[in-house]
């Protein structure tokens, strides 16, 4: 992602953001040491830390500081850093060095033993304390840094320990930590890097190239110099590059990349597809029409980045109970090292088992335990065509007790059709179909799209309109060829005080599973449509297995009229329905719902529900591959239409929690057997130091489970 730099305000301010991706940034002392750095400086307005992705989001002044000057900051701490999008610069020297350190140590370690088994301690105590110090300099010059900004981290506690060590006697002990100490950040290293890798990839669909077509000469060249409007070439099997419009041929594009669906959908001229979905068996021509950085797969993306920094409450408990968790072991060590030698007991043991709690003070595994199940269950939702936008709601989603649906185009399917014309005297119903299509083109409601889609199968010219209005919950109206044209529901013509006509009713549906929109001309009706509106064909099946997971109650909210909504309601057995309300209403009932069963999942299709979405505790928009709208204000956008992905989001909800529950607990607990251990002497050193690492890979392991939950 290249850094975004923005102008808000050309004299003053040049307010830009840069993304860096972070060696060396495993833990939160890591994340406290930057923010001291960095802080300080002029022009930095803020920073957002992901220990996962080991990437630092930083907001800052482009006028006052530059991103090389960040770099070179973060520089000093030890720790590396490079702008994202550029190859980091290599120090292989530097870690080639390490690594000659460590081996060094650890043939130190085993000639030191060979030699202590035949008697020569001197040779062999040179030996192990020459190991020691050899191993210990990155963790010493790290530990510097670290103490410079005024914080522990898990290097100063080692220093110390094998310090300590040292000064007990205990030299074997000592270069033993050390080596340690140096496998097991390399291990927690492999871990988390296999981890990110893991994630990425599953983001990571986009192909780098695409085939054009410039001048009449084909050529492939890199997605980022392909301009709006080229013609690019996808041939059967491949990758679709970019976002665009097919211009020529047919094929059906399996969209499961994008939307989690596997059924492909068909492409013809018209059509627009998706960068990342695969392309079948035909060739299609396509028009770009997005950007490399504006396609919906980049925002997809974007989406899930940003997600990672929206933090779960649980998560926060964590952090807040690691702050104390530190200090209090710290303070435990030293009353474990001060006291019973003051009472008489032998301070060597003593200061010794003080040296293992300063090694165990270190919550690193705890600290990380959350964070990874919740970016695994997010990268696994998102592959799945569920956008989560964040942790907080992935936590929410998991307390859900109610769910409310809208109805038309959530519950009922999205493609609607209209299913008969009526016309009443002066009209013909052909007249009524062109007036209300003129006027619908304008609109996006599932309605609108029937009439319109309809208009166009019978061969009909839709003639353009203006003064187009949106009532939203009751329909539209415009004013086509000279005379205003309303089309909408009963309430509308309530709205305009245009009357029913009497002995005619045209508001009740003649079969099951319809609905009905009135059409009138200058302030009378003229005509009604009959629009199907069934229930989808996995609606009962998502109904059941929310229930199945725990949901007491189901209901929906819906602007459509009480027929309709009765029939609806009856087939799904819901708990609970409400019929003809406003968009304003149906935030009201979400609030009542809340009050009486719990909390609230609102699932809608993102129009005319947005403020029905923003009152329950969480909002899931259905069908965001096709709508700006939904994709970016829904707590949770489902990429495709499929209602049985409710239920899944619920299900992976739960599962996340249980998972970080686990992870907290088997840190926790290893922690607690360690602290007991410690104290009384049943462990040494360089067990803790194992100990600690096996946590951190365990955790990061069960986390990863979560990438596979279906
Ligand atoms: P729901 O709550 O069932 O999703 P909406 O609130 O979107 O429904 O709309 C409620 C009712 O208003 C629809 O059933 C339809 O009768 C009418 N309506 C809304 N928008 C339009 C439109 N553009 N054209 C025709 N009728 C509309
Ligand atoms: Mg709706």
């Amino acid at each position: 992602m290249a850094p975004t730099e923005t102008v808000a305000c050309t004299t003053c301010e040049l307010h830009a953001e840069a993304v860096f991706r972070v060696e060396g940034m495993d833990c939160n002392e890591e994340v406290v040491i930057l923010e001291r750095r960095l802080k300080p400086l002029a022009g930095l307005e803020a920073l957002s830390a992901d220990l996962v992705g080991q990437r630092l989001h930083v907001k800052y002044d482009a006028a006052k500081l530059t991103t090389s000057a960040i770099v070179d900051a973060v520089g000093q701490t030890g720790m590396r850093i490079w702008l994202e999008h550029e190859e980091p610069a290599i120090e292989g020297g530097d870690i080639a060095w390490r690594w000659r350190l460590v081996v060094g140590c650890g043939a130190a370690i085993l000639a030191g033993v060979a030699l202590q088994a035949t008697g020569r301690t001197v040779e062999s105590a040179v030996l192990f304390t020459a190991a020691a110090v050899a191993g210990g300099i990155f963790p010493a010059r790290r530990a510097v840094t670290a103490i410079r900004s005024r914080t522990l981290d898990i290097n100063t506690l080692m220093v110390v320990a094998v310090a300590g060590a040292l000064m007990l006697g205990e030299r074997l002990e000592a270069a033993a930590v050390v080596f340690l100490f140096a496998i097991a950040q390399w291990l927690e290293l492999r871990t988390m890097e296999r981890a990110r890798q893991a994630i990425r990839a599953l983001l990571d669909l986009s192909p780098r190239e695409a085939l054009v077509r410039r001048d009449g000469a084909d050529s492939r060249i890199p997605v980022d110099d392909t301009r709006i409007g080229d013609e690019m070439l996808v041939r059967p099997g491949e990758k679709v590059p970019l976002d665009g419009v097919v211009t020529a041929g047919h094929s059906d594009v399996n969209e499961a990349p994008l939307t989690g669906e596997s059924l492909p959908v068909n492409k013809s001229p018209g059509d627009e597809v998706y960068a990342g979905t695969i392309n079948g068996h035909g060739a299609l021509d396509v028009r770009v029409t997005r950007l490399v950085r504006d396609t919906r797969l980049a925002r997809i993306i974007h989406l899930v980045e940003t997600a990672r920094a929206n933090r779960a409450p649980v998560q926060a408990f964590v952090d807040r109970f690691a702050r104390i968790y530190t200090p209090a072991v710290l303070a435990l060590a030293l009353v474990v090292a001060l006291v019973p030698p003051l009472a008489g007991a032998d301070a060597g043991v003593w200061v010794y088992r003080a040296l293992v709690l300063l090694v165990i003070s270190c919550p690193c595994a705890l600290v990380i335990s959350t964070p990874v199940s919740i970016v695994a269950a997010l990268s696994g939702a998102a592959r799945n065509g569920v956008l989560i936008k964040g942790g907080a709601h992935l936590e929410r989603l998991a307390a859900v007790r109610v769910v409310a649906f809208d109805k038309t185009g959530t519950l009922t399917r999205g493609e609607l059709r209209v299913t008969g014309v009526q016309a009443l005297d002066s009209i013909s119903p052909r007249e009524v179909l062109r007036y209300a299509a003129a006027v619908e083109v304008r609109s996006e409601h599932p309605v609108a799209r029937a009439i319109v889609a309809h208009a166009r199968e019978t061969g009909i010219e839709i003639p353009s309109a203006t003064h187009f209005a949106s009532m939203p919950g009751m329909g539209a109206q415009a004013e086509v060829e000279g005379v205003r044209i309303a089309v909408g529901n009963e309430r509308l013509f309530d709205t305009l005080r245009v009357p029913l006509p009497s002995g005619v009713d045209l508001t009740g549906a003649r079969h099951d599973g319809e609905s009905i929109v009135l059409v009138s001309r200058a302030g009378a009706v003229a005509g009604a449509l009959a629009v199907s509106d069934r229930p989808r064909e996995t609606a009962r099946e998502a109904i059941g297995l929310l229930r199945e997971h725990g949901v007491r109650w189901v209901a929906m909210l819906t602007g459509d009229h009480e027929p309709s909504a009765r029939r609806v309601a009856e087939e799904l057995h819901l708990d609970e329905y409400h019929a003809g309300l406003l968009p304003e209403q149906k935030h009201g009932f979400v609030r009542s719902l809340s009050t009486r069963h719990g909390p609230v999942l609102m699932v809608g299709d993102g129009i005319n529900d947005a403020p029905a979405l923003a009152a329950a505790d969480v909002g899931i928009a259905m069908g965001a591959a096709g709508s700006d709208a939904a994709l970016e204000s829904a707590d949770v956008a489902l990429m495709s239409d499929e209602l049985l992905r409710v239920p899944y989001a619920i299900r992976l909800a739960r599962a996340t929690l249980r998972n970080v529950r686990t992870n907290v607990a088997i840190s926790l607990a290893l922690k607690a057997a360690f602290l007991v251990m410690a104290i009384t002497g049943a462990t040494t050193l360089w067990m803790a130091v194992l100990a600690d690492t096996g946590a951190s890979v365990i955790v990061v392991g069960n986390a990863l489970r979560l990438l596979r939950a279906r």
